[in-house]
């Protein structure tokens, strides 16, 4: 059985000050959870303060990126070693906004995938069409092709614990969300590749979740959708009432 994920990315928002106030208020709300891993991404600054806070939460953390070397001579970049060392679990690979704004590609997106595992970090690699392509009917090709773009050469023991997001960037931050038919028909197919690639043992094993405008109000219909094994939610996560609820879908 799968466990559901609910992660909360963060994006470039939230001070130090602020994140700590928000997990403080958060860890709170959801203390009497059970069975629903809750992970959240802060930026890096925030990193090693929510952590501390977290120290004894059942809360987890993750990084929104990372690099792939485990250090040296690149201004700028964090490193997995680094994201290990203040105590993260998971690493976000692939979001569409660093592949639109900061020209990430599967190539370097599956470097960063190997190099999380090497490190330890479960990355949560991000995947999904743009409307022109939804529009044009090729939703099943993007996936598939970024999907073994980013999985190339990991070995099917890494990829039982990989995360992936499905999340059409239509529905990033625009408030419309895949129906849940639709979210449902594509993380089926994403898992239908995985297990293509590797066995169907495998693809059972791999977490899908569904991102893009996730709120307390679409939730509940996403989980029940057999395919779907959690939510990677940006907006409403900066909101510890909000992202609360999300987390407790049931
Ligand atoms: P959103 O963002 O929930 O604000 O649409 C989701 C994401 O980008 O991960």
């Amino acid at each position: 059985m799968r466990v559901p994920i609910i992660a909360g990315n963060w994006k470039m928002f939230k001070t130090v000050e602020e994140a700590i106030a928000l997990v403080s208020e958060l860890s709170k709300k959801v203390q009497d959870v059970e069975g629903v891993e809750i992970v959240v991404c802060p930026p890096f600054t925030a990193l090693d303060a929510v952590n501390e806070v977290l120290n004894d939460s059942q809360i987890v953390t993750g990084a929104q990126n990372m690099f792939w070397a485990k250090e040296g001579a690149y201004t700028g970049e964090v490193s997995p070693v680094m994201i290990k060392n203040v105590g993260c679990k998971y690493v976000i690979l692939g979001h569409s906004e660093r592949r639109e704004y900061f020209g990430e590609t599967d190539e370097t997106i599956n470097k960063k995938i190997k190099s999380a595992f090497e490190h330890a970090l479960i990355p949560i690699l991000c995947v999904g069409e743009k409307l022109e392509q939804r529009e044009a009917g090729l939703t099943e090709q993007v996936v598939r092709t970024q999907t073994e773009g980013a999985l190339a050469g990991i070995p099917a023991g890494q990829v039982s614990q990989l995360v992936i997001a499905y999340e059409p960037v239509w529905a990033i931050g625009t408030g419309k969300t895949a129906s849940d038919e639709d979210a449902q028909k594509v993380v089926a197919y994403i898992r239908k590749v995985i297990a293509e690639l590797y066995e169907a043992d495998t693809a059972q094993q791999v977490r899908i979740l569904y991102g893009g405008s996730v709120k307390p109000e679409n939730i509940a219909g996403l989980m029940k959708q057999p395919d779907i094994d959690g939510a990677l939610v940006g907006g409403a996560s900066l909101d510890a009432e909000s992202f609360a609820r999300i987390v407790r879908f049931k």
